[in-house]
């Protein structure tokens, strides 16, 4: 398979990639698909083959959760104090840290993200590890309670072997919101990456066997999501469940693991709303929005995609989005001066067009048309960012489209404005813009969702948890403290005085 990467590709790239067809790591050790089945990686920004990796049966998958148990039960893992698995977790976290250049032009490869994104990525992953081995090392594992006629404590303890499945929009970003806090807490875990974008992944697991990782505390499998994606959530030795990705696919998730009676987060899609109010800074909030709705191209779960904007400033907000998102530069992800790059693949292109056709079918009018985009020399999967304008029973409204596409609406009080915002079966993430903060405040605590964001969108500090309700979610969420105490079970023991 001829490799042809970008010219400001990293020697490390090309070396990672030309050794395809690529192998992932299970109980330490590199693995093939054991029935000889591989997938091609592609570059979305010009439809180029990267590598190869393993589409592994279910068979595989088994295997990888009998070496995630094992090292649980007879590796020094789970009994290790947390300050020496820190030290293991802060060496990977250095590792990830030393090679974000490598990893980030991986990333922007093989997911389609503008290259400053993808190491900004990177970053969070390492972020995010280096919050939750702090945390672990300070959290009381024993507590005692003060129960009258009784000496009693409680004891929290790692489950055993953890799954994740994660999307391909934030391949990296995601593994690391899920795994530090299961690491941290001292499981061991099976991540089963996006078909389109495992390449990190591998990478990953592969370092953390370099920096000493025991076998099968790591593991990674490859495949299609109803193949190896459905043997990973059915497996019954598996003691927790985390999946991120759609409502459709994260409600079979869920009713595989109630089977099973294991316990499962989802973190699933949304349909977010920004709420703008009269008093805004229009320009201001104009780019911030046209920012939102351009990053990653749009695939993003928490995206900010029904814009309900009061009617005195609405003619000028829609033509200072309009003027911004005229200007924004398609590009190759790689390339130097690409603001948005491609969607991730062909179905994910044809999944906007589609929606762009059935919301107009459906009454909308366009503000901005959108449609497919051209990019001198790339043939990738391009699409031009666009603005619709209707109700929100609107197809386009209601639905997510997971590219760079904003429904608008007027309106005139602030009731409905709320009334508007909560009108969606998701539940994710919202954002109020205005310059009187009692306003903001009240807004965002009416907000039907699990995330309220002011005079801001797309917001996640370390610290603040992060989760959606209704169709968005269930279990818990990520980012916080929280997150940490639900890769711990409990155990209460006690003894009458
Ligand atoms: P998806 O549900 O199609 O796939 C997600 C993962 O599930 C992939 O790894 C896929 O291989 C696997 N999968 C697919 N079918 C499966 C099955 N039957 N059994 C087990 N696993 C299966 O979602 P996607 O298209 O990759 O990602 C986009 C969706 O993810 C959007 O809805 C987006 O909003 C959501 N998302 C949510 C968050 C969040 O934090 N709430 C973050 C990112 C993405």
């Amino acid at each position: 398979m001829p490799l042809t990467l970008p010219p400001n590709s990293l020697p490390e790239v090309a070396e990672f990639l030309s050794a395809s067809p690529l192998t992932t790591v299970v109980g330490g050790k590199d693995v093939s698909a054991s029935n000889g089945e591989r997938i091609v990686t592609l570059d979305p920004g010009s439809q180029r083959p990267l590598a190869e990796f393993p589409a592994m049966p279910a068979a595989d998958v088994a295997v990888a959760v009998r070496a995630a148990a094992d090292a649980f039960s007879k590796s020094s893992w789970a009994r290790m104090s947390p300050v020496d698995r820190s030290v293991l977790l802060h060496r990977l976290a250095d590792a990830v840290e030393q090679r974000k250049k490598i990893i980030g032009q991986i990333e922007s490869l093989d997911a389609g993200k503008v290259l400053p994104q993808a190491e900004g990525d990177v970053q969070n992953f390492v972020d995010t590890m280096r919050y939750y081995i702090d945390m672990s090392i300070h959290i009381q594992r024993r507590n005692a309670l003060a129960v009258k006629g009784h000496e009693a404590w409680t004891m929290r303890h790692p489950w055993g072997p953890c799954g994740f499945i994660v999307p391909w929009n934030f391949p990296l970003l995601l593994i690391g919101w899920n795994i530090a806090p299961a690491l941290a807490a001292g499981n061991t875990i099976v991540i089963k990456p996006a078909e389109d974008t495992s390449l990190s992944a591998i990478y990953l697991a592969r370092l953390a066997r370099e920096v000493g990782f025991p076998d099968g505390v790591i593991n990674v499998v490859t495949g299609y999501g109803h193949v190896t994606g459905a043997a990973l959530a059915a497996n019954p030795g598996l003691k927790r469940m985390s999946f991120t990705g759609s409502p459709e696919v994260g409600r079979t998730i869920a009713e595989v693991c109630g089977k099973n009676l294991v316990p499962v987060k989802l973190e699933l899609g949304g349909k977010g709303a920004a709420v703008v109010f009269a008093d805004s800074n229009v320009e201001d909030t104009a780019a911030k929005l046209a920012g939102a709705i351009t990053f990653h191209s749009g695939q993003v779960c928490c995206d900010a995609t029904r814009w309900i904007v009061q009617k005195p400033i609405y003619d000028r907000f829609v033509s200072a989005c309009v003027d911004r998102l005229r200007q924004v530069q398609i590009g190759h992800p790689m390339g130097e001066t690409t603001q948005m790059g491609p969607v991730v693949s062909a179905k994910q292109k044809q999944r906007v067009l589609g929606y762009l056709e059935r919301g107009r079918a459906d009454g909308a009018r366009m503000l901005l048309e959108g449609g497919e985009a051209t990019v001198p020399g790339c043939n990738g999967f391009y699409v031009k960012p666009a603005l619709m304008e209707g109700t929100f029973d609107n197809v386009a409204a209601r639905e997510e489209i997971f590219g760079p596409v904003a429904y608008l609406t007027p309106f005139d009080t602030e009731d409905d404005a709320i009334r508007l915002a909560n009108q969606t079966d998701y539940g994710l993430a919202n954002s109020v813009w205005t310059t009187d903060l009692g306003r903001a405040a009240r807004v965002a605590e009416s907000l039907v969702a699990g995330n309220s964001w002011i005079n801001a969108h797309n917001l996640f500090p370390h610290g603040v948890p992060y989760g959606g309700i209704n169709k968005s979610g269930l279990g818990g969420g990520v980012l916080s403290v929280e997150t940490l105490l639900d890769y711990w079970r409990s155990l209460s023991i006690v003894r009458p005085l």
